[in-house]
C-alpha cells in the first residue's frame, strides 16, 4: 500500500513595520520573508486608515504568494514607540500622531482575529539583527540604530531588556552635552541632537545659512530644504572641512556613547543600523577609534563594532520573532 505523503505545513506570518513615512508589509515563514511591499504610510488619514491598508497588503502578498486560502498564524508589528507590549497600545508617537492607539487590537479586528504582538522599532531591528543578522549566534549585544532619530535595543542573554517601564534602550537621549543641542524629547544635548540624520542634516543647513561651505551651497543650489545628512557626508567626501568636522563630531559621541554602554553591558558586539550607516565606511571607523580611547585593553581585544546587517528589513525579521517568541519557545 501506497503510504500517503505528509506534507510540511509551516505556519505563515504576517510581518510589519511601521515608520514615519513608509511602511513594510511581508509574509514570513519560519525562516525567510517569503513576500515584502512598501507601501506610504500616509499618517495624516489617521491610525485606523494605517491598520485597513496594512490588512489590505497581507491580502495581496498572500495573494501574490498564491496562498490565499491560508490563514495567518500570528502577526508581529515593529512600531515606534514608547508603547505598551502587553496591551498592545502605542502610548505616543511624534511621526504618526498616535495617542494611545490600540494597534494590536485594531490589526486583530482587519485580519480576522489573529492574534498581534508589537514591539517598538528599535527592538524589533535589535531582535532581528540579534537572531538573524549581525548579530547572529551572540547572546549579548547592543543595537543602535542612526536614522531620522536614535534608537536602540539591549539585548543580554538572548533576551531583549526591557526594564522597570518598558523603556530601556532610549540610547538616542543619554545626554553626552549638558545645555547641549536640544532634541526632540524636550531635553538638550541628547547622543540623537547631536549624530542623528536630523542632527547633522540641522548642522548643514546652519552652514548653508552662515555661508559657511561652497559646496554644500553647490550641491543644494543654495536651498535649505534640499541640505540632508547626505548632503553632509558628500560634501565632506569632497573636501569639505566644516562637513568632514560635523562628521567627526557625531562620530566622536556615537563612541562615546558606545564605551560607556561597553562598561555598563559588557556586550559582544555594538551593532549599528538605520539610514545613516549607508555611510558605515566613514562612520564606523570614526565611532571604534574613539569608543577604544574609552575601553579597558582587554574590552578592546575583544568588542566587535558592527555594521547592521539586515538592511531595511531588520525589523521585519524581528517582528517576525515577536509571534515566535509568544506561540513557541523562543531559541533565539
Ligand atoms: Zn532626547
Amino acid at each position: 500500500m501506497m503510504q500517503r505523503p505528509t506534507w510540511k505545513h509551516e505556519d505563515l506570518y504576517g510581518v510589519v513595520d511601521i515608520g514615519g513615512t513608509k511602511i513594510i508589509a511581508g509574509i514570513a515563514s519560519d525562516d525567510a520573508l517569503l513576500a515584502t511591499k512598501r507601501i506610504s504610510t500616509d499618517a495624516l488619514k489617521g491610525p485606523d486608515d494605517i491598520t485597513k491598508r496594512i490588512a489590505a497588503t497581507f491580502t495581496e502578498l498572500k495573494e501574490e504568494l498564491n496562498l490565499s486560502c491560508r490563514t495567518l498564524s500570528g502577526i508581529g508589528v515593529s512600531v515606534p514607540g514608547p508603547l505598551n507590549t502587553k496591551e498592545g497600545i502605542v502610548h505616543f508617537t511624534g511621526n504618526l500622531k498616535w495617542v494611545d492607539y490600540p494597534v494590536a487590537e485594531r490589526l486583530q479586528a482587519e485580519c480576522g482575529g489573529v492574534s498581534v504582538y508589537i514591539d517598538d522599532d528599535g527592538n524589533c531591528a535589535g531582535i532581528g539583527e540579534a537572531c538573524h543578522g549581525a548579530g547572529k549566534g551572540m547572546q549579548h549585544i547592543v543595537y543602535i540604530t542612526i536614522s531620522t532619530g536614535i534608537g536602540g535595543a539591549v539585548i543580554m542573554d538572548g533576551q531583549v531588556y526591557r526594564g522597570h517601564q518598558d523603556l530601556a534602550g532610549e540610547i538616542g537621549h543619554m545626554t553626552m552635552i549638558p545645555d547641549g543641542p536640544l532634541c526632540s524629547c524636550g531635553n538638550s544635548g541628547c547622543l540623537e541632537a547631536i549624530a542623528s540624520g536630523t542632527a547633522i542634516g540641522l548642522q548643514g543647513r546652519q552652514l548653508l545659512l552662515q555661508g559657511k561651505s561652497d559646496i554644500v551651497a553647490r550641491l543644494s543650489n543654495g536651498r535649505m530644504d534640499e541640505v540632508s545628512a547626505e548632503t553632509v557626508f558628500l560634501a565632506a567626501e569632497q573636501g569639505d572641512s566644516a562637513c568632514q568636522a560635523i562628521i567627526r563630531n557625531a562620530g566622536i559621541y556615537l563612541g562615546i556613547a558606545a564605551a560607556n554602554l561597553v562598561h555598563v553591558l559588557n556586550p559582544q558586539a555594538i551593532v549599528f543600523g538605520g539610514g545613516v550607516m549607508r555611510q558605515s565606511a566613514v562612520l564606523l571607523p570614526l565611532i571604534t577609534s574613539e569608543m577604544n580611547r574609552h575601553l579597558f585593553k582587554v574590552q578592546q581585544d575583544r568588542i566587535q563594532v558592527k555594521a547592521a546587517e539586515l538592511g531595511d528589513k531588520s525589523g521585519l525579521w524581528g517582528a517576525k520573532r515577536l509571534i515566535a517568541g509568544k506561540s513557541k519557545q523562543s531559541n533565539m
